[in-house]
């Protein structure tokens, strides 16, 4: 084993953002309120546009949980969801006791399926309930089916809750994810394509659900001169340093963006010239991906070539590689509740494999996967 370890999606600083925790020292706003987080909040509403109101939180999971608290998701709600995605758009689910129902996947995004979503909102609706939300996610940065999801939740008038935690830079026909909700989640988690450290943002399509969601955040906490609370509320706001880092990743995110579909291209020259091995794609010209992590298909083959063997001589060679996401219809913690659809996402999580697609990635690290990868079958 030499040099340094290859991680899947390791954190990238940009330069600026110890300026802004600076900042934030110097005026001693260390925690809750400060400029970081108002400046943070601001930019990302001019980058996303189309009415985005932005509340800076303390991670995507509580961004969720808030824009379920917003529709008013109570005990015994049903909530659809896509099943192919990490446990976090589903937890906040069972946070407010409500009943998720699995929506699969389809073959083109991996996203949610539009027929299985609309043969579950029909068994739902035959138990007399109508549910309370919609939640799509954009798996590894590609975007879902957009047009199709919103007509069946215009349709159907069941409001959407966009789960971008791994799409920030990502488009669908050029409009940003993000913008695509009713409510929608960013995550800037450590491994995601920029980082606060740890934290999310909610963004809502206008000013009273932000200070709603701001209110919710901040323990409902009434605007009187003592304190006064009437409601369940939670500690869920952004810390001022925290969006600080922020502010300086703002500063290069398109440079991420272009990074990440450079790693992606190198992939696809990789990869080009073998029939067992499938690089997950942008279906056509509709979808732009942020290529947050390259994944594969490895499908039976005469070669031997497995995805535990891939893991297995990259790990031997200090690179991380991981599993896609276990769909949670198949998680011990969900598989008593309903599944809609074919189990496509189970085979994907059966044949899949992510790669690294961290942005510093370098040439040499690329020489080093790329050799590892065309010796593969023999
Ligand atoms: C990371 C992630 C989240 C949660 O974000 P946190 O900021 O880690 O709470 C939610 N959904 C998906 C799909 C994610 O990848």
């Amino acid at each position: 084993m030499q040099g340094e370890k290859i991680w899947l999606s390791p954190p990238h600083l940009g330069g600026n953002e110890l300026k802004y925790i600076q900042d934030a020292f110097d005026t001693n706003w260390i925690s809750q309120y400060g400029s970081n987080i108002d400046a943070f909040e601001k930019i990302i509403e001019d980058h996303l546009g189309y009415n985005s109101f932005v509340t800076a939180l303390s991670s995507g999971t509580a961004a969720i949980h808030l824009a379920l608290r917003l529709l008013d998701v109570k005990e015994g709600d049903f909530v659809l969801c896509q099943s192919f995605t990490f446990v976090a758009s589903a937890n906040p689910v069972l946070y407010q006791k409500a009943i998720p129902v699995f929506i699969d996947s389809e073959a083109s995004t991996w996203n949610m399926c539009p027929n299985a979503l609309e043969d579950a909102i029909k068994y739902c609706l035959e138990q007399g309930k109508k549910p309370k939300a919609i939640i799509t996610v954009s798996l590894y940065g590609m975007p879902f089916m957009v047009d199709e999801i919103i007509g069946i939740s215009k349709k159907y008038e069941i409001p959407i809750i966009e789960d971008s935690a791994e799409a920030l830079g990502s488009k669908y026909k050029g409009k940003p994810c993000g913008t695509f909700g009713d409510f929608s989640i960013i995550s800037f988690n450590g491994n995601k394509i920029i980082t606060t450290s740890g934290g999310g943002i909610l963004i809502s399509r206008n000013q009273q659900y932000k200070d709603k969601a701001l209110y919710f955040a901040t323990q409902a906490k009434e605007d009187k001169d003592y304190y006064s609370h009437s409601e369940v509320g939670y500690n869920y706001r952004m810390s001022n340093i925290s969006a600080g880092i922020g502010r300086g990743q703002m500063e290069v995110l398109e440079d991420r963006i272009s990074k990440r579909r450079e790693n992606h291209s190198f992939y696809n020259e990789v990869f080009k010239n073998y029939d067992e091995i499938s690089l997950f794609k942008e279906p056509n010209n509709d979808f732009f991906s942020n290529y947050w992590l390259n994944t594969v298909i490895i499908e039976e083959n005469d070669y031997e070539v497995t995805k535990e063997k891939i893991k297995k001589i990259f790990l031997e060679n200090s690179i991380e590689t991981r599993y896609l996401w276990k769909p949670m219809h198949l998680q011990a913690l969900f598989n008593k509740y309903k599944f809609f659809g074919n189990n496509l996402c189970g085979i994907l999580f059966d044949k899949g494999l992510c790669l690294p697609s961290g942005t510093n990635l370098s040439d040499n690290d690329k020489d080093k996967i790329k050799s590892l990868l065309i010796n593969l079958r023999y």
